[in-house]
């Protein structure tokens, strides 16, 4: 259905990151809604890397972000940069990675070339922000101040004191959103008491393609290979563990990496600067208000354990064009409630479940009673024996599992998708 012309924009995405920007290109590509306007919102400035640096930030993308990212046509930009994982390794810090209850996935057990990729966020944003797609939207360089929604219509005003109208505005302003907070949503879950400590890595062993990930009881520790052949660590433990390793010696920072990750890869040496991420598990109550949606970490924030924050954000945005487009297609009222309402049910749902497996899995993790460490490795040892339980893990994994939107599903020709 054509928006009416009385507003400035059709649609206006609060927030230019890798879930605001996917979504824009996203909305741009389809072709029942390719005549909307869309306006992206967000003070940031789009920085393009340069071919030295490596951002300490970097994302485990699954098989279905990689299918949407080709879809908003930015995977081509990102594959060079993509380090493709063959394996992953999970093992308690009560046991050893060697040992028959270590979690082992492979590839070579699937259709699959590998089981994801890990990229900078860097290289997803500026990837995004050049996607042809890209080209008709409108960047507006402000932050969002007010918001104002009523059943016909929006109104924005910006930080600079600038006012847009539109048929929709979608809260793509990650964790801490303005828009959720303008629109009255609340949100349940809090912080964890843990803190992400990133930093990038050379260890003496390479890395063979594998994702490794220690489990210790102040949380989980991850050594993710890098294209460079260095590893990304992602160590989340207390927040007064995290900062005695972001101000320690590098010597000593490199003596306690080495002995957190039980010298899996040999001994490992600092080869960045370190930065700390508080973590928290939030959850939107409700993703959708009359001319209001949340996409990504506006709607949920999950624990890094398993690498889904942004893929479920890429699904989000796979999933709420595909529900607009349908209800365009069918002459529905897209900006209507009831099309809305669509979004949160599928959307809603199906993050909750992810949310919860990921926070199961850090408590399950954190308990030191060592009657709950044996049934932890007798559980583990069970999966590793079981093909149906095996193949649904790794259909998680890859972002193949559950009520997955046709874009994550579907491989696109490149350039043309
Ligand atoms: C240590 C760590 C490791 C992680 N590892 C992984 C991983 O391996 N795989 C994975 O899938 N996920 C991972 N994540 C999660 C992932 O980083 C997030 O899910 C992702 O960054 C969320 O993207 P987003 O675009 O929704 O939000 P953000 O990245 O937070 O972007 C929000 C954007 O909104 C803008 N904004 C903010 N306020 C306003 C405003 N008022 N007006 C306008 N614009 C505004 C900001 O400038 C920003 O550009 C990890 C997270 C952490 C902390």
């Amino acid at each position: 259905m054509a928006a009416s012309r009385r507003t400035d924009f059709d649609v206006v995405i609060v927030g230019a990151g890798m879930v605001g920007s996917c979504l824009a290109a996203l909305i741009a590509r389809e072709e029942t809604l390719s005549h909307w306007r869309i306006a992206l919102v967000d003070p940031a400035v789009p920085r393009r890397p340069n071919d030295s640096e490596t951002d300490l930030r970097v994302s485990a993308l699954s098989r279905a972000s990689e299918r949407i990212l080709t879809a908003a046509r930015a995977w081509e930009a990102i594959e060079p940069h993509a380090s493709p994982y063959q394996r992953m390794v999970v093992w308690d810090a009560a046991s050893t990675h060697e040992r028959p209850d270590a979690l082992r996935f492979s590839a070579a057990e699937t259709a699959e070339p590998n089981l994801g990729y890990i990229v900078e966020n860097l290289r997803i944003q500026w990837a995004l922000h050049e996607s042809p797609w890209l080209a008709g939207v409108t960047a507006v360089r402000s932050g969002l101040a007010e918001l104002e929604c009523d059943e016909d219509s929006a109104r924005v005003e910006l930080e600079d004191g600038r006012r847009l109208s539109c048929q929709l505005v979608i809260g793509a302003d990650g964790g801490q959103s303005v828009a959720r907070r303008l629109a009255g949503i609340g949100r349940a879950g809090g912080p964890y008491g843990q803190t992400a400590i990133v930093a990038h890595l050379q260890t003496a062993q390479p890395h063979r393609e594998t994702a490794w990930q220690r489990f210790l009881p102040s949380g989980p520790l991850a050594l993710l290979p890098l294209e460079d052949g260095r590893v990304s660590l992602v160590w989340s433990t207390s927040p007064e563990q995290a900062d005695s390793l972001l101000q320690c010696s590098e010597a000593e920072f490199n003596e306690r990496v080495s002995e957190a990750s039980d010298h899996v890869l040999g001994d490992a040496t600092l080869t960045s600067a370190r930065a700390g991420f508080p973590l928290a598990l939030w959850h939107a109550r409700e993703y959708v208000r009359p001319r209001l949606a949340l996409v990504g970490d506006a709607a949920h924030t999950i624990h890094p354990l398993a690498g889904q924050g942004v893929n479920l954000g890429f699904l989000d945005c796979a999933g709420l064009v595909q529900v607009l487009a349908e209800a365009t297609s069918k002459g529905e009222e897209a900006y209507g409630m009831r099309v809305l309402r669509r979004y949160e049910r599928w959307r809603r749902s199906e993050n909750a479940l992810v949310l919860a497996l990921c926070d199961t899995l850090n408590r399950l993790f954190a308990e030191r009673s060592v009657a709950v460490a044996a049934v932890r490795r007798l559980g583990m040892s069970i999966v590793t024996q079981q093909p149906m339980l095996r193949r649904t893990l790794i259909e998680r994994a890859l972002g193949l599992g559950g009520d997955v939107p046709a874009l994550g599903l579907r491989t696109h020709p490149r350039g043309s998708s």
